[in-house]
């Protein structure tokens, strides 16, 4: 996920939220990349010094910070979600020439690629999107069906996806081959097979069976986990798991973003390997374990330095698996009334670390010391 820092906001600054009118459609002028531009959408959030949040028609959300804003105004029109036809168009002219749209109940996918490869990525969101609800449905977990279309960009080459993702993730560009904006509740990825630019360069089309066979390589796996992994993300965000910028632990977003990459994509049947054991995060988490830090516990719950420094980052997500694993084993119950204690909280107001910490002690208990004992030896018998 890409997450942006936050934005206009620290802890000290007091938000309003406004009891928006039911009623209402609000036009900024903000100042934006040297010139003026132009949006409208419901005004969700008004800070105290001025600054504002702007949800847009396609679930954009704007952050506009006190002296970007030239001029407000608003009417009486209804604010409503664009559907996915508007969305299509409107995801298509934010994109280079070449993209086309491919629509399935939940997505509206820009592609690039072959249409069959569209439509198999289509095929494994939706896959997805079912699994997942089903999955908080057995655990009785209320979620709701996303507002928004979900917008899935696929680029069909490296160079195609730079132009895209260049503006959105700078320097980063070349570690990330999939990532879900929160801002912009979209997620972009690269061709996870490579299939598409080697069938171009023989002059052939892309086949089912093609992709198929790719993806029975065993180095497939992980590029159809970056895909799941996003895309439990957005569908996360959009249907109540989350809400976008509340404060959401990294290691809560990501523990489960990662506790979902375990597809089995050959199965007709869906994802019956939901919870599966990630062998890559366990083999990850092992290693760390040896020269794990006392400390390692807090330093993952009270803030999310670890999974933003790229030397860190690798163990944390580790982590983050492991403790989302043993806590939807051991503490279910616990757990799901901690995730929807998260979901509740204010927007754009950011926790300090003991903020963090206290509400961990209430969800699972005082004594850390002990919690983290008994997550260790539980993790440890994991085979
Ligand atoms: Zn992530």
């Amino acid at each position: 996920m890409k997450s942006l820092a936050p934005p206009l906001v620290t802890a000290s600054l007091v938000f309003l939220l406004l009891a928006a009118p039911a009623v209402a459609l609000d036009h900024l002028v903000i100042k934006h990349s040297g010139g003026e531009k132009r949006v409208s959408g419901k005004i969700i959030v008004t800070a105290e010094d001025g600054g504002l949040i702007l949800l847009a028609a396609n679930g954009e959300q704007w952050i506009v910070k006190p002296d970007e804003l030239v001029r407000r105004t608003s009417d009486e029109k209804p604010f409503e979600p664009l559907d996915a036809e508007a969305m299509g168009r409107d995801a298509l002219g934010r994109l280079p020439k070449g993209f086309k749209v491919y629509k399935t109940a939940n997505y509206v996918i820009c592609y690039n690629t072959s249409k069959t490869y569209a439509r198999w990525c289509g095929s494994l969101l939706e896959r997805l999107y079912r699994s997942f609800h089903s999955f908080w449905k057995r655990r009785k977990f209320e979620l709701h069906e996303p507002r928004f279309p979900l917008v899935v960009i696929i680029c069909s080459d490296a160079k195609t996806y730079r132009e895209v993702a260049q503006g959105e993730l700078g320097g980063a560009l070349k570690a990330i081959s999939g990532y879900y904006n929160l801002q912009t509740n979209r997620v972009t990825m690269q061709d996870l097979t490579g299939i598409e630019s080697l069938l171009k360069l023989r002059g052939r089309s892309v086949t089912t069976k093609d992709i198929t066979n790719t993806l029975s390589r065993p180095e497939a796996q992980r590029m159809v986990a970056t895909v799941v992994h996003e895309a439990t993300h957005q569908i996360a965000y959009n249907c109540g798991l989350h809400e976008r910028f509340t404060d959401i632990p990294f290691w809560v977003a990501e523990g489960l973003a990662v506790y979902f990459e375990t597809p089995d994509v050959r199965s007709r049947k869906g994802w019956s390997s939901i919870g599966k054991i990630n062998r890559g995060r366990l083999y990850q988490f092992r290693r760390y374990l040896k020269g794990r830090p006392a400390n390692s516990l807090t330093t993952l719950i009270s803030d999310d330095k670890r999974f933003s420094d790229t030397k860190l980052a690798l163990d944390a997500y580790a982590e983050a698996w492991a403790l989302t694993y043993y806590l939807m084993r051991r503490e279910p119950k616990k757990y799901q009334a901690y995730l929807q204690m998260l979901a509740k909280k204010p927007r754009f107001v950011w926790d300090k670390p003991e903020e963090r910490i206290k509400e961990f002690k209430a969800a699972f208990g005082e004594d850390l010391k002990k919690f983290d004992a008994d997550f260790l030896r539980a993790t440890r018998k994991l085979r």
